[in-house]
């Protein structure tokens, strides 16, 4: 069927002391129902901005969309009304941000905050709100979720204020959750659990999900599509079994290569060496050639093209094609 949401050829840009940061260039995927697309990339990569300007919180100077489409059902939310933009924004399309503390007001209780749209928009009674408020905690698996609905965010646990957002984001039954780092300030068996609960609510709800976040290691078990991104770009677009077998793109390899195994203990991670570009001044030709093993001239001088390595694969590398298929090396491989 049709995308639920189809990002077209996205531009954002920032004003900042520095001159113009390009942020977003040129960003283009789509989500179907029930579907877990992976946003991956360091800091810095637009992967964040990309959700906001979905969500529509980029409206305000200094960032802006420049160019491009977000349309949710065929039609682009960037050109309707404030009015129906609002009836999508946070009730059909929620959000979930990574630091459920700041996000959760000290001062009312969890079972008020977790129904607090649902009475605001929908009118709904103080009991029917804790009615639903109690399914929505059982629903995220919050124990003992009745006794808990006159608690304050300060008496649970990190994993439990994260599932606290979870339920928030779920009260209206939205049809795709976009998560930004939802895991990053937890540790990591309360990271596991949270990432087991959205693939449990994926499959129990069927709400699509959009998860962004710099560490590959929490995505494979989740995701069925990735898209990685790079100084505003998608580098590279696959299928989640594809991408970790055979990447197609220097960049994933360097994100490969720095997940900690269980098999690789005492060896050394590799890092990718460098940082991501000034936005302000995003190196010619292809963004990646100064941090890329893989370079050559021609990446110096050449936007690499967008790549279509068929089965729905995407890379914007020169070398792509030879990189999928193993042809084509880590030089620096030591081993
Ligand atoms: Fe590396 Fe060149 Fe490919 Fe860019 S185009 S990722 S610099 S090999
Ligand atoms: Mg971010």
């Amino acid at each position: 069927g049709e995308p639920l949401l189809q990002v077209d050829d996205l531009h954002v840009e920032f004003r900042t002391g520095d001159g113009v940061a390009h942020v977003i260039n040129g960003v283009s995927f789509d989500l179907r129902a029930g579907e877990t697309l992976a946003v991956l990339g360091e800091s810095g990569s637009g992967k964040s901005v990309t959700a906001q300007a979905v969500m529509g919180i980029l409206d305000t100077p200094p960032g802006h969309v420049t160019r491009g489409a977000i349309r949710f059902h065929g039609e682009d939310m960037l050109r309707m009304s404030g009015t129906r933009r609002r009836q999508i924004r946070g009730k059909r399309i929620a959000m979930i941000f990574q630091d459920a503390l700041s996000a959760l007001n000290p001062v009312f209780t969890v079972g008020w905050q977790i129904t607090e749209t649902l009475r605001k928009r929908e009118g709904m009674s103080k009991k029917d709100a804790d009615e639903r408020a109690v399914e929505l905690m059982d629903l995220v698996r919050i124990p003992a979720a009745r006794d808990r609905l006159k608690s304050f965010p300060h008496q649970f646990s990190g994993g439990m204020r994260q599932r606290v957002m979870i339920a928030m984001s779920l009260a209206e039954r939205p049809e795709i959750i976009i998560a930004d780092e939802p895991t990053t300030a937890l540790d990591v068996t309360v990271q596991a659990q949270i990432m087991d609960l959205l693939g449990d609510l994926r499959r129990e709800l069927g709400t699509a999900l959009i998860l962004i976040t710099h560490d590959m290691g929490v995505v494979a078990d989740v995701a069925d599509r990735i898209a990685v991104m790079y100084a505003g770009r998608i580098v590279e677009h696959a299928d989640v079994h594809s991408l970790y077998r055979n990447p197609a793109h220097p960049y994933t390899i360097g994100l490969l290569d720095s997940i900690p195994r269980l098999d690789d203990k005492g060896k050394r991670l590799r890092t990718i060496p460098g940082l991501p570009p000034n936005l302000t001044a995003i190196p010619s030709g292809c963004p990646f050639h100064p941090r890329c093993p893989f370079a050559q001239d021609i990446c110096v001088t050449r936007v690499p093209p967008n790549m279509d390595l068929g089965g729905g694969r995407r890379s914007e590398c020169h070398f792509a094609d030879r990189i999928v298929t193993g042809e084509l090396t880590r030089p620096d491989q030591e081993d």
